[in-house]
């Protein structure tokens, strides 16, 4: 049987470019004992990818060059020589950019009988979701009538903070790129307003949509959006500090300037790895499954077609070319 697999094959400087990534065909081996073979059906683009491509110490292992792209996959349980699991079973694994995929059942994630569409699994009701359950409630620990502002707030783990804030009875202030993502975070995913950090008037408009200042700024950006919210925060303000994605294709970091506010306003400011919390993700899952399977939830998704089409997705998605979860259906 044949595979497909995208390989690191350059550690890019700045930006990505496609040039980094090689697609090979290469044989499948057969199955030893305790082994499975997984039909990979979705992969799912994350920007952590980006930090895996670099040469550098963090709190995960980088990719080699030569080695198939990490990342997470929902999929088919295809062959097994391992009684835990029978051919049929959807899963999630994290066996990377590749069709299929070998695992001796480690990480692997049974969906049982996969009531929702397999992708929202790496979703919405997978790492992204949680990750927004995580740091909204067990850092920002929202309380009723909080000003509760989001970057990236149209994306996989924004969408899903601005809506569970939403439940808890929060205003929220979405920042994205763009008219049209504004329009879908209000219209569908119910944030009270959303401020265009494209436009001119970004500033203007932030102070306008936090007349009561900010209490919770759930942080996925970094640089000079971070540098704008800082000056609306109020005392005792918490910042579950998620990601900065706007420095991971950065050459020079961006120096803040308004750091000396995190002091005279007393803010938490908690950096977080979603990974290093395993025990809050059943209950995290179990609840974001139930409020997308009631609809009180929503989602949206970017789907890219094809293995050989993922890595202009994944320089797609650093771009801010996404709406909502970016997944690349393989088959
Ligand atoms: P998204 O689906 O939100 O996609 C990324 C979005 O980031 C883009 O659509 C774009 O939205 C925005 N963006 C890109 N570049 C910039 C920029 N220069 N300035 C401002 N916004 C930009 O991704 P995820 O929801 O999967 O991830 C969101 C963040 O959460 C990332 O920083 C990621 O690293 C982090 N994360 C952290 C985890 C953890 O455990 N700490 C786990 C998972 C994710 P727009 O067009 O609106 O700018």
């Amino acid at each position: 049987m044949k595979n497909k697999q995208i390989l690191l094959a350059n550690r890019p400087k700045g930006w990505v470019s496609p040039e980094d990534f090689n697609l090979v065909e290469t044989e499948l081996a057969p199955l030893s004992d305790g082994e499975i073979l997984v039909k990979n059906l979705y992969l799912s683009l994350d920007p952590y990818m980006r930090g895996r491509m670099n040469d550098s110490k963090s709190y995960a292992a980088k990719v080699e060059l030569g080695e198939v792209m990490v990342g997470a996959t929902a999929g088919e349980v295809v062959e097994s020589k391992n009684p835990k699991f029978q051919p049929g079973e959807k899963v999630t694994t994290m066996l990377g950019w590749q069709l299929y995929g070998k695992s001796n059942g480690a990480g692997v994630q049974k969906l049982g009988n996969a009531a929702l569409p397999l992708s929202v699994y790496l979703g919405t009701v997978g790492m992204p979701g949680v990750t927004a359950w995580y740091g909204l409630l067990e850092i920002g620990k929202p309380k009723a009538d909080e000003t509760v502002v989001v970057s990236a707030a149209t994306g996989a783990v924004g969408s899903v903070v601005g809506q569970l804030a939403k439940m808890k009875g929060c205003r929220t202030v979405g920042i994205a790129g763009g008219a049209t993502k504004c329009q879908y975070a209000v219209g569908e995913l119910g944030y009270d307003v959303c401020v265009d950090y494209q436009s001119a008037t970004f500033y203007k408009d932030l102070v306008a949509a936090t007349p009561a200042g900010v209490d919770i700024y759930f942080e996925n950006v970094g640089g000079s959006i971070l540098d704008a919210v800082l000056t609306r925060l109020n005392a005792f303000a918490r910042i579950p500090l998620c990601g900065l994605i706007s420095q991971y294709n950065a050459t020079e970091a961006y120096g803040l300037k308004n750091f000396g506010l995190l002091l005279t306003n007393r803010v938490l400011v908690q950096g977080f790895i979603v990974s290093e919390h395993p025990e809050k993700w059943p209950e995290a899952l179990s609840q974001l499954g139930q409020g997308v399977a009631e609809g009180k939830i929503k989602y949206h998704e970017t789907i890219t077609e094809g293995l050989e089409n993922a890595p202009l997705a994944f320089i797609g998605l650093l771009k801010g070319q996404n709406l909502g979860k970016q997944v690349v259906k393989l088959a």
